[in-house]
């Protein structure tokens, strides 16, 4: 197994197999920049490329967002991990001096973290038909769950790029309309605030208006992938969601986690997605594995609380729809997809109740409240309540990881 000239345990999230990307700036110097982690370090690759340590000077690396990088497309994006590999593995340390190394490597916990990429559209789906069929039942009855178009469709809504912020950025209780039975509606802070577990993932290399993504090029168009935490207020979203869809009930706060992983670490976790029956139409029909096996994880802590619980253990692979379709379903129509462009997978729930991606799921709207250590109980989130979502992939001997994207909930203003 490839291995570093740093020691990365195996519970690491970031061996020299995963090799994502974030932008970071330090004390020393607050530009914000582009870099890699490797175990408990960041790799500055503003200073690698100033250094001509890559095949050619690049220059996107002192930018203050990925997006130059990764409207590069596939080819930049490979050379540049391979060449990251080279100088990272065991024996790489020969390459380049020792004092280039010094510079070059800062602990983790000297950085500061940035948004990764300047987000120009954010777009929803709502792919995994565990988390459709349940929500479908609560609020539409058990003979209606599924809406007829699900199952020929990857269904989604434009969203809110403006908030989507970074992992540990304070959540503030958004106010709103929600319905009272007999009564005209009141305006209220939610009293129903979600989250919802969902991997975000970035578009690369976008397509000319009107000129589709086709579902067989839809690969290499995504750049990488991130934990996404799409909080909603379900009060709000159950009395204005008809007919178009979510609005206010999802765009005060969309968070993701910092480090980019690209398609290139997580190859190795592809899988067979679920059976799709009936089949999809030619446009949306691919026979290569388009599944990820991605452990996920949410934890809670109330304000009271020592320690988090985990609240919720559910997988990537159990989603209906793979990122290709959403991706060539998105642009069907002739839509053009931006580098930058974030799409989110629409909360990952699974088959059993430890596994649904939202409180909403987990506590049946309500009727079967969580109980925490301390004997508090939620039903949705509460002022002071942190929520820190975890994803990884399982290697043998080593983990691809996301980190955590974690935020806390603050009274509304
Ligand atoms: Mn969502």
């Amino acid at each position: 197994m490839l291995k570093s000239f740093i020691e990365v345990s195996p519970e690491s999230d970031f061996p020299i197999l995963n090799l994502p990307y974030g932008i970071f700036s330090t004390q020393e110097n607050s530009n914000p920049r582009v870099g890699t982690r490797l175990g408990d370090f960041i790799i500055d690759l503003a200073f690698l490329d100033e250094q001509k340590l890559f095949d050619q000077q690049y220059g996107f690396f002192v930018d203050t967002s990925l997006n130059r990088f990764m409207s590069m497309g596939r080819e930049v994006w490979q050379r540049i991990r391979q060449r990251l590999t080279e100088l990272l593995s065991e024996g790489g340390d020969t390459v380049w001096e020792e004092a280039m190394r010094m510079r070059a490597l800062i602990p983790a916990g000297d950085v500061q973290m940035h948004l990764p990429v300047v987000i120009g559209d954010y777009t929803d789906f709502y792919a995994s038909r565990e988390h459709a069929t349940n929500v479908g039942i609560m609020f539409r009855g058990k003979e209606n769950a599924l809406m007829p178009n699900w199952l020929h469709l990857p269904v989604g809504y434009h969203g809110r790029a403006s908030s989507v912020v970074l992992s540990g950025t304070d959540v503030i209780r958004p106010r709103g309309q929600v319905a009272v039975k007999g009564s005209p509606p009141e305006f209220i802070s939610s009293r129903q605030l979600d989250f919802e577990l969902e991997m975000g993932f970035f578009i690369g290399t976008g397509n000319p208006l009107s000129e589709p993504i086709s579902i067989e090029n839809a690969h290499e168009h995504i750049f990488g992938m991130v934990l996404l935490n799409d909080w909603s207020a379900r009060d709000i979203q159950a009395w204005e969601y008809q007919p178009l869809g979510p609005f206010l009930a999802k765009n005060f706060a969309t968070s993701i986690s910092p480090w980019v992983v690209t398609m290139d670490a997580l190859e190795p976790f592809r899988v067979q997605g679920p059976h799709q029956d009936p089949a999809p139409l030619p446009y949306l029909k691919s026979d290569s594995p388009s599944g990820y096996d991605i452990t996920l994880e949410v934890t809670l802590q109330s304000a009271a609380m020592d320690d988090a619980q985990t609240i919720s253990c559910s997988n990537m692979k159990h989603l209906y729809w793979s990122m290709e379709q959403m991706l060539a379903h998105h642009t069907v129509t002739g839509c053009n997809m931006r580098t930058g462009d974030l799409c989110g997978t629409g909360t990952i729930s699974g088959k059993i109740e430890d596994s649904f991606g939202s409180l909403l799921e987990l506590t049946w709207r309500g009727e079967k409240p969580i109980q925490l250590p301390g004997g508090e109980e939620r039903k949705f989130l509460q002022d002071g309540d942190t929520v820190v979502m975890k994803g990884y992939c399982q290697g043998d001997g080593y983990r691809v990881g996301f980190g955590e994207v974690t935020g806390k909930i603050f009274p509304a203003k």
